[in-house]
């Protein structure tokens, strides 16, 4: 196992990443910008390095100060979390580089998935079933453009090939519409990722949003650990999450994560990942891999009793997995909702100072959150401060617990969305299971305030 490593993230995830460390006797230095020197983990920490100003890219994502940062304290390895850095794959390579391990999958793995396009064609290649679309990246040429559109049929969506965090995709319902949607969602996706490839896909009108946690280490073992539903989104962008899905028969299941691991086999994929999939009329279709730890991971966690994060760290450090497939097996529900500083019907990011913070308890509850009462939420990164998670024998518990938990729960002095989760979690249709990804917003338009 490793002495040291560093943590090269902040806010919730770097404290769940030394939370692991501290079990496994593993020394963790943290990073900082300058509008985290108050951080709860950076004050927690043994040894923490500050690596820039606030602005991101002069700090989370300035890969020089974090390398020298690791260099500096003679860590031996780097976590990336999620997000920032996490799926930048000339990282991971400088990483390795210079020396360290990277805590997380190969260079080569993080290329061929970053990229939809290939990602896809990898897949196809796998036998994991993908939504129809193009065979690869779209022609500029017009008249093949709506060829292909024809072929595929409408509705589509026109998506970014470095497309990410749910940017850069354009649903078209008509042939008239479908060239200028491609020339914007090209220039876009130049200027939002550098890279202005873009696919095409049929548009599935109802689906939910079912994801795949895989697990890999470097002596050629996979497991999947069951699937998370995370339909409840708005912009494309998850705002709460559970484990298992509701309603969809075990042996399906079954069959896509073996799918998912044998893929995991063939790219020589190592630690922690994600398929996603659009899941419609009893169908699954990949959608994108992510090559990292997720937000919601703790539902998983809580239903199979494993710690995804301890697991990446170790099978980083050269450990086998220490489960097979059979052995893991899933008990009870669990349901994430995710607590950001936003207002909860106009969605404003809401930064400040956090006046009072009670925390739930009570059986089942987790909490995981870097804040605290007079911790000052800075503006300049995403909005996410904390994660609710519960878990229940039955779905049903689970939706008690988190009621309880969100009743108990109290952030003043900056506006939080859990007035939102509040009415989900007595929202009839969400009870009952299984919406799809436009439910929310639906929801949002029926209740507008
Ligand atoms: P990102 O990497 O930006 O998260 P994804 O490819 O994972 O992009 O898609 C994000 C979300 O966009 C999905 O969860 C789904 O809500 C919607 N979406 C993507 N592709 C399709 C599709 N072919 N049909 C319908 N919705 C889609």
């Amino acid at each position: 196992m490793f002495k040291k490593i560093l943590i090269a993230n902040r806010g919730e995830i770097a404290l769940r990443i030394q939370r692991a460390c501290r079990e496994l006797g593993v020394k963790a230095v943290m990073v900082y910008s300058e509008a985290d020197r108050d951080a709860k983990y950076v004050r927690l920490a043994e040894e923490a390095v500050c690596i820039g100003p606030a602005a991101s890219s002069l700090s989370y994502l300035n890969m020089p100060a974090i390398i020298s940062a690791a260099e500096v304290t003679d860590a031996e390895a780097i976590h990336p979390g999620y997000g920032f850095l996490s799926e930048n794959a000339d990282f991971a390579e400088r990483v390795e580089k210079s020396g360290f391990q990277f805590i997380g999958p190969t260079p080569e793995s993080i290329r061929l998935m970053g990229d939809k396009v290939s990602a896809k064609q990898a897949m196809i290649r796998a036998g994991v079933p993908c939504v129809p679309g193009s065979e690869g990246e779209l022609p500029d040429d017009a008249v093949q453009i709506r060829r292909i559109a024809k072929t595929v049929g409408y509705p589509v969506i026109i998506k970014a090939a470095g497309g990410g965090g749910g940017r850069g995709m354009r649903v078209v319902h008509t042939e008239a519409a479908l060239v200028n949607a491609v020339t914007m969602t090209k220039a876009e996706a130049g200027a939002a990722f550098g890279n202005p490839s873009v696919y095409m896909e049929k548009f599935l009108q109802n689906p939910r949003h079912i994801e795949i946690q895989v697990l890999a280490d470097t002596f050629k073992n996979a497991v999947y650990l069951g699937e998370r539903d995370c339909s409840m989104q708005r912009r494309h962008q998850k705002i709460l999450e559970e484990a298992p899905a509701p309603g969809i028969n075990r042996k399906l299941i079954e069959r896509i994560g073996e799918r998912c691991v044998t893929a995991c086999k063939k790219m020589g994929y190592r630690g922690a990942g994600t398929f996603e999939f659009l899941y419609e009329a009893g169908e699954f279709y990949f959608i994108e891999m992510n090559t990292r730890v997720q937000v919601e991971h703790p539902v998983t966690e809580l239903v199979t009793g494993i710690d995804i994060v301890k697991t990446q760290i170790m099978v980083a450090a050269g450990e086998k997995l220490p489960f097979t497939q059979r052995q893991i097996t899933i008990h009870g529900h669990a349901i994430e909702c995710r607590i950001n500083a936003e207002d909860p019907y106009n969605f404003t990011p809401s930064p400040g100072r956090i006046t009072t913070w009670h925390a739930p308890g009570g059986p089942g509850v987790r909490v995981d959150s870097h804040i605290y009462t007079n911790y000052f939420v800075p503006p300049n990164y995403d909005s996410m401060i904390g994660k609710l998670i519960v878990h229940g024998d039955t779905r049903e518990q689970a939706l008690a617990r988190m009621r309880t938990a969100l009743l108990e729960t109290a952030v003043e002095g900056i506006k939080t969305n859990i007035p939102l989760h509040r009415e989900l979690m007595v929202d009839a249709k969400f009870m009952a299971g299984g919406t799809n990804i436009h439910y929310l917003e639906h929801w949002l338009e029926q209740h507008k305030r």
